[in-house]
């Protein structure tokens, strides 16, 4: 008998007769014998529905209300399947977040889980209940109701697996498990058995959205037994997220993830002496813009030109701050570049492979397409590309590192 935490998201809830197929895989696991919590997201949509509403009233609505307005997406889908649960002749019982207590601090609409209590849960599951939960809310130390932020109810799964000490906290979406890259961009795209916490961090953080970030690192840290899987079929494991000492495959490069999400700022003829990194960017971030790339390169002249890049809704922003700065510095120009894409490639593998970076390089040009920006970690290397190049760049990778082949074990 093991305790599982099953999580479903918006699709996987999104009707009814789909909550009723949720409910009947959980009877599935439930006569194998196991303990089941169930934690789920607000019918797709939902969330963004109940968004709008609020900004009908209010473009900037209040934090707090509108923590209590979206919480209520996940009441809904809560109460239906263990509904649904008892129409299948299971013991079944919902739970909002503060019916728990899910603690949280303050912070409205991105608040983090500070504490769970399990002790009812824990007597529901010894006496053979289903227990469902409603995903990204929890309550602060005044009775406020918090959420976790957008796509907050793989954090609630994982954070009560850690909790509960579960077996295994399975999260069930629209796709079957992580593939190599986004399969609408690269048909061959392959689905992962295993992958690694780093590697899926770097991937989620990059822009493949199949799980939350936050739930990542938790899972991580707690060494929680991560699952990804489709809800819409009966067939395959998913994709176990594991540590790196587990893992028996370790290909050189495990995905290919891209993101459109970055603008790029450059700021030409900045006199070249000590201190004008910390004058570009200290003024950059007092005005909270978060800065990902940097590079600088020597000009002509004792000058040098600085770039970064910044999220896209920044931007406007990060250029009227860095207008004011070029005067005070005595810089010549400044530059947005909205027309960006930034393509990774990932892969624990790398940190015993050389070469990585030269191939990579080596598949772009093959195709003409220009690096704008570069940037490594012990286990990323991207690159800054036009646009509309985006695209080709992630076929040419995953071709070039034949991530449509099962790798061969390295030895
Ligand atoms: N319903 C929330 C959202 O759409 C939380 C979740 O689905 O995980 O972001
Ligand atoms: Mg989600």
């Amino acid at each position: 008998m093991a305790l599982i935490v099953q999580k479903y998201g918006g699709t996987s809830v999104g009707a009814i007769e789909r909550i009723r197929n949720v409910a009947e895989r959980v009877a599935k696991f439930k006569m194998l014998g196991h303990q089941v919590v169930v934690v789920l997201s607000a019918m797709s949509g939902e969330t963004n529905r109940l968004i709008a509403l609020a900004k009908e009233i209010d473009k900037d609505p209040d934090p707090r209300e509108l923590d209590v307005l979206v919480s209520t997406g996940e009441q809904v889908t809560i109460a239906l399947l263990a509904m649904a649960l008892k129409d299948l002749g299971l013991k079944a019982r919902s739970y909002t977040g503060w019916q728990i207590p899910i603690r949280t601090d303050s912070a409205f609409n991105k608040a983090r889980i500070e504490d769970i209590d399990d002790r009812a849960l824990r007597a529901d599951l010894d006496s053979g209940q289903v227990v469902v939960v409603a995903g990204f809310q929890g309550v602060d130390s005044g009775n406020n109701i918090t959420t976790l932020g957008r796509g907050g109810s793989d954090t609630t799964a994982v954070a009560l697996a850690a909790a509960l000490r579960a077996d295994e906290c399975q999260i069930y979406t629209d796709v079957d498990g992580v593939y190599t890259t986004d399969p609408r961009i690269v048909p061959e795209a392959r689905k992962l058995d295993v992958i690694t916490f780093e590697e899926m961090l770097e991937l989620a953080s990059l822009g493949s959205k199949v799980l939350q970030i936050r739930s990542v690192e938790f899972a991580g840290k707690y060494k929680v037994k991560l699952r990804v899987l489709s809800s819409f079929t009966d067939e395959g494991e998913g994709t176990l997220i594991t540590f790196e000492e587990d893992s028996m495959e370790q290909p050189i490069i495990s995905g290919i993830a891209y993101n459109r999400d970055e603008a790029k700022c450059t700021i030409l003829g900045v006199p070249d002496r000590p201190g004008v990194a910390a004058n570009i960017l200290g003024p950059i971030a007092d005005a909270d813009i978060e800065v990902d790339m940097i590079v600088q390169n020597v000009g002509a002249n004792n000058t040098t030109d600085f770039t970064f890049t910044v999220h896209r809704n920044d931007l406007k922003k990060a250029l009227d701050v860095l207008d004011v700065v070029k005067d005070s510095i005595g810089a010549r120009e400044v530059m947005g570049d909205d027309k960006i894409a930034k393509v990774s490639i990932v892969g624990v593998g790398m940190r015993t492979h050389a070469g990585v970076a030269s191939k990579m390089f080596h598949a772009l040009a093959a195709e003409n397409i220009n690096l704008r920006m570069i940037s490594t970690s012990e286990i990323k290397i991207s690159v800054v590309v036009e646009d509309k190049y985006m695209e080709l760049a992630v076929r040419a990778l995953h071709q070039a590192f034949e991530l449509d082949r099962i790798p061969a074990l390295d030895a």
